[in-house]
């Protein structure tokens, strides 16, 4: 349901719809036309009162004027009153005085009694009308009558006079009844007398009609334009007389009395209404275009929180490991930078640990890339247990893993957590259906003594994990000062390493093993060494591992095997000719599948019979790639070298495959016979790999022995041979040769010789 439309919303639309500036027009269009209504009501007014006051004046002055006129008549009547015999002249001259004083009279006549016209002033132009009867209807007739009976004034009304025009009569009598004299009379011409009466101004502005009840007596400037609208009628009080005066102003003076403000009203109103429309609909573009620029910035807005979840995901997808779902090493770089700065901040120690799974490359080569990654997810899961706000594990690639403890206030936090990656390696690991025991190697390093930035912390977490390796599996190792130079050394060997063959820096050294039944030396492990330019004779140690990652090892081995034969050859015919020269061989050579046939051809090119030719070789390769191991050492077998296991006892232990390779020899790794005299376990462990071996009809070597105590141990439970310092060291040919020939070499002791 849509949401009902909030008052304030609906407010705002009426403001910003089109119509509400024309609104605004029309509201003041309506306040201009009332307020010009009234203002022009009131001006109105105004005229019809300033009209009325003219109109007024205009009665008030005719009337004072006629009755001026009346008065100056009626004296005269009186002085005829007066002076009955009066003549002619005297008369006259009277009358011109009064025409003169007077200028309206168009005549002043004295009418004898019987209404006859005797006498007049001005004679020119009323000539005529001398002897004329003036009653002359009846209606006149009798009001002269009534006047000459009464005495009281009789006024003609506008009457059409015989010297022309329209005009006005008094009749003033002289002496009432039958004493009556007739009539003193003036005659006003109508025009003359509204002309003389009224102002010119007053005459160009106004049209004037002077009615006589209901006729209309006179009208003056009828040609004159009116304004509609305007009149006023005053009534003129004058005896006799019904007369009204209506004034009727002309439109020049109705415009010269009109007021600018209803006009000036009305427009500065209709501009104020323009101004406001249009103020108001700027003001509605604005908000208009305001809301249009918000919205487009809330669409902005919106397009930005999408491409940032889009861009997080991206981020997220890009900073995982698409198979462990750990973290990935980019990701984990740019974490452990910033990690690092909070760190310096916050005055902590951060540890990174760099983490090896041991023997997988092995596992992954023998039981296949499947299997890899499945042990490689399974690894990860029981890792991501130990992540958390301030643990952050990731997966590097290979078999490689990565965690940094972003808050360590002592080292024992260090240890604590490594104790805990240990842990999650304790069980086995399911995959494909077989449990398999994994352990790990770590080298850590912690900021800000072992690096102050990833870069190197990474460096150095690598280098410890390279030392602990070397150490053997399933440990530790602290990243330490002097590791890098180590380490910066082992990469210098390297390079050296690539030109030794060439240059035949190499050289073998040979230690002797002595049977004890016979106490004689019948064979000797020859032991490379590298005579390097600069840093003298290097023991394997140095520089085994090495060749074995650089894949130089296969070329080594070649190296070795052929020395070995050449050295055989050389003592053919002499004095060291039942001599076997045992050579090591490490698991990587292994996989070389010509390794026999280069043996084959060494032993060959050499003349030497393979039976002199044994190979030592460690347990790994019984775990690692079985079945082409398998072949590989029954290949030689066949050939008649013979086959020694090296460092028993120190790898998997497992006596079964013993059974299905075919061995001749196995060496008891040193560490069993060290303490073999002293500790209970290695002298259980030595004669029981001793009683094993020869239940299956392997010769026994035992490594390291250095004293005689363990001479006599070893004769003791029939171990058949020994090799160790006690003996000789690993020496050079001839230094062997020497000793040999000379006899200078322990080789027995007599059994419970009680030493
Ligand atoms: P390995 O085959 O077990 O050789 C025996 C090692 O023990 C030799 O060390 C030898 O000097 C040492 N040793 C013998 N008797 C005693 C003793 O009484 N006390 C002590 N402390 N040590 C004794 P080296 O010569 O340094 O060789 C170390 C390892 O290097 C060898 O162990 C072998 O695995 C490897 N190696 C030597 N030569 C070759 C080679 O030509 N090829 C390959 N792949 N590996 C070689
Ligand atoms: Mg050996
Ligand atoms: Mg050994």
């Amino acid at each position: 349901m849509e949401k009902p439309e909030s008052v304030t919303n609906q407010v705002v639309r009426g403001l910003l719809h089109p119509v509400f500036p024309v609104v605004i027009f029309l509201v003041f269009l309506a306040i201009a036309s009332g307020l010009k209504y009234g203002i022009d009501k009131q001006d109105r007014e105004q005229i019809q009162a300033s009209l009325a006051n003219e109109a007024q004046a205009m009665a008030d002055n005719l009337e004072r004027e006629f009755l001026v006129h009346l008065e100056a008549i009626r004296r005269m009547a009186q002085r005829m009153e007066a002076n009955p015999d009066m003549r002619e002249s005297t008369w006259s001259q009277d009358a011109r005085n009064y025409l003169n004083d007077f200028g309206v009279y168009q005549a002043i006549e004295w009418i004898d009694r019987d209404f006859v016209i005797r006498w007049l002033e001005p004679l020119s132009g009323n000539r005529e009308v001398v002897g004329y009867n003036v009653a002359f209807n009846a209606e006149r007739r009798a009001a002269l009558e009534q006047a000459r009976a009464s005495g009281t004034i009789d006024i003609s009304g506008v009457i059409d006079l015989r010297q022309g025009g329209q005009g006005l009569v008094i009749y003033v009598p002289i002496h009432a009844g039958a004493d009556n004299n007739g009539f003193m009379a003036g005659v006003f011409k109508m025009e003359t007398l509204a002309r003389q009466l009224l102002t010119s101004r007053v005459l160009d502005a106004f049209r004037i009609r002077i009615t006589d009840g209901d006729d209309l007596a006179y009208e003056l400037n009828t040609s004159s334009e009116t304004a509609r609208g305007f009149a006023h009628t005053a009534p003129v009080e004058l005896p006799t007389l019904n007369w009204a005066l209506t004034v009727t102003p002309s439109a020049a003076w109705v415009d010269s009395q009109r007021s600018l403000w209803p006009s000036a009203t009305f427009v500065s109103m209709l501009f104020m209404g323009i101004l406001t429309s249009l103020t108001t609909l700027l003001v509605q573009l604005i908000l208009k275009r305001n809301r249009a620029l918000l919205k487009t910035r809330r669409e902005l807005e919106s397009e930005i929180d999408q491409r940032k979840a889009i861009q997080q995901d991206l981020a997220r997808l890009e900073s995982t490991d698409a198979l462990t779902g750990l973290a990935n090493r980019r990701f984990f770089m740019e974490d452990l930078t910033h990690t690092l700065t909070i760190a310096d901040r916050q005055m902590r120690q951060v540890a990174l640990v760099m983490m090896d799974l041991d023997r997988f490359q092995m596992l992954n080569d023998s039981l296949g890339h499947q299997f890899g990654d499945e042990l490689l997810i399974k690894v990860s899961e029981r890792l991501n247990r130990l992540s958390s706000e301030k643990v952050l594990v990731a997966y590097s690639g290979g078999d490689e893993f990565m965690v940094c403890q972003q808050h360590v206030d002592e080292l024992d936090d260090v240890i604590n957590l490594l104790g805990q990656i240990k842990q999650s390696f304790a069980e086995p690991f399911e995959v494909q259906g077989e449990a398999h025991s994994v352990t790990a190697t770590m080298g850590i390093a912690v900021y800000p003594q072992s690096g102050l930035d990833a870069d190197t912390l990474l460096r150095n977490a690598d280098v410890a994990l390279y030392r602990a390796k070397e150490q053997g599996r399933n440990t530790y190792q602290f990243y330490t000062e002097g590791m890098q130079d180590r380490e910066v050394l082992r990469l210098e060997l390297d390079k050296d390493l690539s030109h030794a063959l060439a240059n035949d820096e190499f050289v073998l050294y040979f230690q002797p093993q002595v049977d004890l039944e016979s106490s004689e030396i019948r064979s000797v492990e020859a032991l490379i060494r590298w005579q390097h330019p600069r840093r003298g004779l290097l023991p394997p140690v140095e520089f085994i591992p090495l060749a074995e990652e650089s894949g130089r090892i296969t070329e080594i081995g070649r190296w070795v095997v052929m020395a070995a034969c050449r050295q055989l050859a050389q003592w053919q015919g002499t004095e060291f000719e039942h001599l076997r020269i045992a050579v090591n061989l490490s698991g990587r050579e292994l996989d070389d599948e010509s390794l026999v046939d280069h043996i084959r051809d060494a032993l060959e090119a050499n003349s030497v019979p393979p039976r002199r030719l044994e190979v030592e070789l460690t347990e790994e390769i019984f775990i690692q790639n079985i079945e082409h191991n398998l072949d590989q050492l029954s290949r030689l077998h066949k050939l008649g070298v013979h086959l020694a296991i090296d460092d028993f006892g120190v790898g998997y232990s497992s006596l079964g495959y013993l059974r299905d390779f075919p061995v001749d020899l196995l060496k008891i790794d040193r560490s069993f016979i060290t303490d073999v005299t002293e500790r209970h376990d290695d002298a259980v462990i030595t004669r029981a790999v001793i009683n094993l071996a020869h239940n299956l009809g392997i010769q026994v070597v035992a490594e390291g022995v250095e004293t005689m105590e363990q001479l006599v141990f070893l004769k003791n439970h029939r171990c058949d041979l020994v090799q160790g310092y006690l003996i000789s060291r690993p020496v050079p040919a001839a230094t062997l040769e020497k000793a040999l020939r000379e006899g200078t070499m322990i080789t027995g002791v007599a059994v419970d010789s009680g030493l």
